[in-house]
């Protein structure tokens, strides 16, 4: 599954349950229950309930891809996956440094 699928579902999703909120509220909703979600996985690490984990992160990836949707559909943002394909090219590039156990962060516009 590509991450254009997941955000084709979301957007069918919501047409076919009827939401029709304004792009305010579906958007102070899809980051609250983003917070909540990410809550979730973290309660479940922290009691050790391994198998609901990727449940969880599922339900993070898509109210992210619901995020990113709203940003697209009604702010002109790139598409998701040409970012995360930038980011990822960008990530490529970085180099690790174990002293300082962080990665550095070459200067290139082009991956912002
Ligand atoms: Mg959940």
């Amino acid at each position: 599954m590509k991450i254009k699928d997941i955000q084709n579902w979301e957007r069918g999703f919501i047409k076919r349950k009827g939401v029709s909120l304004k792009k305010e509220k579906q958007t102070r909703i899809a980051v609250f229950k983003l917070t909540e979600e990410v809550g979730e996985v973290a309660k479940a690490i922290l009691e050790n309930r391994w198998d609901e984990v990727q449940a969880e992160v599922s339900d993070i990836i898509v109210f992210a891809c619901k995020i990113a949707n709203i940003a697209e559909d009604f702010y002109g943002a790139d598409k998701l996956e040409n970012v995360l394909k930038r980011k990822i090219d960008y990530c490529n590039i970085r180099k690790f440094n174990k002293s300082s156990i962080k990665f550095n962060k070459p200067k290139n516009k082009e991956f912002k």
